[in-house]
């Protein structure tokens, strides 16, 4: 999170000749891909076709071929000089890359970081801005199957970490992601007051697969975490962002309690309890009769505002479902 580390670059492994099957080129990472959003096909017309068609055609050889190293590391590079559009596209394009398989393939690392670029570089919070990369974002990737799902979870989740910016888009992908389980569109997409999430009630838990119940689950503790712990709140409020989103009132957390104890009653897989008792943990944690429990007290003071450095692991409960 540092202002350092945004001129660091994706390491580039040098490619000796022996070893060079070990690194794919970019076409060769869509090979096992099955989902439609994650052809080839697909990256390249975006790629090609979209903002930062000028730019791509003035890479040293055509995409595909490239290894995907060399391609984050020229993509990262552009990422300095792009306007907004540009970056919209850059951001479709690093999800991709980091959504397909090969996880522990050598260019996961480059892949990360391309899309931690991709937003770092971003220097704004403006509510309309992250409605925008919000909206461009999920016009590609929203859907209502499993994996759709999966795959924006997986996203808000990795990019909530990096920079401000990823976090304010973060919040706004598991918004919409616990709305459209609500069957309920978003027009806007923005923080909320965590009161809204009574929208729960209408997601017929019962209907819902495996997967999507652990996505659910996911979104809701994920969401809290980001919105009542914070690390850069201040900015936040600087853009205009209310105090009221960063708070949970005692009735809406009662809400949430008893609404995960009827939907972990509806399904009988165990293997989802994990998540769930996660997300219970969390809620007793807020659900004590003093006012100031409203946020995280390890994460802010009694005010509310932020103490240091965002805390994880055993010292701040809310940070439970990050792992
Ligand atoms: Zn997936
Ligand atoms: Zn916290």
């Amino acid at each position: 999170m540092s202002e350092n580390e945004n001129s660091q670059q994706p390491p580039l492994p040098e490619q000796p000749p022996s070893r060079k099957k070990n690194f794919k080129c970019v076409k060769e990472l869509f090979v096992d891909e099955v989902h439609y959003k994650l052809s080839w096909g697909k990256f390249n017309r975006i790629a090609t076709m979209g903002a930062l068609a000028d730019r791509i055609n003035q890479l040293p050889a055509p995409m595909g071929t490239l290894s995907v190293n060399k391609c984050c590391q020229y993509l990262w590079e552009m990422s300095r000089k792009m306007g907004t559009d540009e970056l919209a596209t850059l951001q479709k394009l690093a999800c991709i890359l980091f959504l397909l398989p090969d996880r522990e393939g050598p260019s996961m690392t480059c892949r990360m970081a391309l899309m931690r670029q991709s937003f770092k570089v971003v220097n704004s919070l403006e509510p309309m801005l992250v409605h925008y990369f919000s909206k461009l974002f999920l016009d590609y990737f929203s859907g209502s199957s499993s994996s759709s799902r999966c795959h924006v979870l997986r996203i808000a989740r990795f990019i909530s970490v990096h920079s401000g910016i990823g976090r304010a888009v973060s919040v706004c992908l598991l918004w919409h992601l616990i709305f459209s389980y609500a069957e309920t569109p978003i027009g806007i997409h923005q923080y909320r007051e965590l009161g809204e999430l009574r929208i729960l009630s209408n997601v017929p838990i019962a209907e819902l697969s495996n997967t999507s119940f652990r996505c659910i689950i996911r979104a809701v503790g994920t969401l809290l975490h980001l919105q009542l712990c914070c690390p850069d709140l201040n900015e936040f409020l600087y853009h205009g962002y209310p105090r009221i989103f960063f708070r949970i009132l005692p009735q809406d957390v009662k809400m949430l309690r008893s609404w995960l104890l009827n939907a972990v009653a509806t399904t009988d897989c165990h293997h989802l309890r994990t998540d769930a008792s996660k997300l219970q943990a969390m809620l007793d944690y807020l659900n004590v009769p003093v006012l100031s429990r409203q946020w995280c007290l390890v994460c802010r003071d009694a005010s509310g505002d932020v103490i240091g450095p965002p805390r994880t692991g055993d010292q701040c409960v809310l940070s439970q479902m990050r792992s």
